[in-house]
């Protein structure tokens, strides 16, 4: 079917289908000349002024890419704050960590034992004497001697490695080692860790357990962090009412920005809930001009293709750029990413599952470099299916699963779809398909998405 479409106004794509050929397509710095790999589906957007593109169809990997990319090359730059050591975890670090002297500071000992001449042994040498961890060798040792020592401890002067305590005999104040050694072992010389104003941590690197321990090393007691970035959410949709409504039997609690605010925490940013939107024009615009007052706008429900799925129109009556609106994913096919009013937005599928699912696929990446983060990942683990399993082509799933304790094995859960919030309490991942791919047999490797 010969289909032409332009977009109307600022649109960063290209689209264009003559017969059944698309010549090409650019979306976000995206570019191919398949209409294979990207295009499932076709669709326009009706804007009150008149039709526009239809928004690409992505694959998992392409709509990453595509988040990622826009991401990227947008201009974030967080305002700074200063807080406490003991606040900074969790936090995205806002400058330079830098060496406040040589790390080790000298020469020590990494093992309880005896500080030696490598070239006397092996060999029966005289005990000088000791020195414990926090104390320093005033003396030298000479050819034929050594100092017994304690981990941590600096070697003393003369001493070029230590042998091991359990490598020796000791009697009276003679100590025999009966093996060789090379010169340095169980030594770890001055600034081999880290030099004297060295950088030891860029900015944008977000701060976990071993991050505070290198700021208390070089004795930070604040510490330079991006501001959290505000995140709002909006839940559409009739059916929905708040906690503190009884619902009645055809409506449903707003249990999405609940667990889409634990996800924003969790992902570096602040949640920002906003009040229910009705499946009505006017209401929804009203609050999703105020979420574009945030730094990005999560939506969730009313992008799929029903009568009352307003959130796409709205938005491109606001003068959206609609990235893509479709990925090849399950759960969470209907997912649209933007920008509006100058502000990323993701307009997330309303299944519980789904908006669940593609905020941490996509979403969680997008807060994480707003919040100032220089990379984001998504890592995939990888385990053994404990069954055989099969699924139609086509999508990239990603389906709760029980993954064992030790990680080896990874089991598909029976599950009621993506409404099914029950079951996904009990999963602990998701196993992820690879979408070209029919079935496999109990010990086949497969990707794991950890919950
Ligand atoms: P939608 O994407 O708007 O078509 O919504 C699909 C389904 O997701 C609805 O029928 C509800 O069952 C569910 N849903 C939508 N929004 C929410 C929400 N905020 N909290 C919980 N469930 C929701
Ligand atoms: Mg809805």
């Amino acid at each position: 079917m010969p289909v032409e479409v332009k977009p109307l106004g600022a649109r960063r794509f290209l689209w264009r289908q003559r017969g059944q050929r698309t010549r090409k397509v650019i979306f976000g710095g995206l570019q191919t000349h398949d209409p294979q790999t990207h295009f499932a589906a076709v669709r326009s957007l009706h804007t009150s002024k008149g039709t526009i593109a239809v928004v690409a169809t992505l694959t998992f990997e392409q709509a990453r890419q595509c988040v990622l990319q826009n991401l990227c090359t947008a201009k974030i730059q967080p305002q700074v704050e200063i807080v406490g050591l003991s606040d900074a975890a969790g936090r995205v670090l806002a400058g330079p960590v830098v060496s406040d002297r040589d790390y080790p500071t000298l020469t020590r000992s990494v093992r309880d034992g005896f500080a030696v001449r490598a070239q006397d042994l092996p060999g029966d040498l005289f005990v000088i004497g000791e020195v414990r961890a926090g104390e320093s060798f005033a003396g030298e040792i000479q050819p034929g001697e050594a100092l017994e020592i304690m981990t941590g401890a600096p070697l003393p002067r003369g001493a070029d490695s230590v042998v091991m305590v359990e490598h020796c005999t000791v009697a009276g104040d003679r100590v025999t080692i009966p093996r060789s050694l090379a010169r340095g072992e169980n030594v770890s010389p001055q600034a081999s860790q880290a030099r004297t104003n060295e950088v030891l941590l860029e900015a944008g690197h977000r701060l976990g357990f071993a991050e505070i321990a290198l700021l208390a090393m070089v004795g930070s007691k604040t510490v330079p962090v991006f501001a959290r970035p505000q995140i709002a959410i909006l839940a559409t949709g009739d059916e929905i009412v708040e906690l503190n409504e009884t619902p009645l039997d055809y409506q449903i609690r707003n249990s999405n920005v609940e667990s889409l605010a634990v996800q924003v925490k969790r992902a570096g940013g602040c949640p920002n809930i906003l009040p229910i939107a009705r499946d009505l024009y006017q209401a929804t615009r009203e609050l999703t001009e105020h979420g574009l007052r945030f730094d990005m706008l999560l939506l969730s429900g009313g992008v799929s293709a029903g009568k009352y799925d307003i959130v796409e129109r709205v938005l491109a009556d606001l003068g959206a750029e609609f990235y893509f609106d479709r990925v090849l994913i399950m759960p969470g096919q209907p997912l649209v990413f933007g920008k509006a009013r100058d502000k990323f937005f993701f307009g997330l599928p309303g299944n519980p599952a789904s908006t669940m699912v593609t905020f941490e696929i996509f979403g969680r990446s997008a807060v994480e470099l707003l919040g100032g983060q220089k990379e984001a990942c998504l890592p995939l683990v990888w385990s053994k299916l404990s069954q055989d399993f099969r699924q139609k082509t086509g999508l990239t799933r990603f389906l709760p699963a029980v993954l064992s304790a030790d990680g080896a094995q990874v089991s598909p859960m029976a599950w009621q779809g993506s409404g099914d919030v029950p079951s996904l309490t009990r999963a602990n991942a998701f196993l992820v398909t690879e979408p070209g791919r029919e079935s496999w047999t109990a010990g086949d490797w497969i990707r794991v998405l950890l919950k």
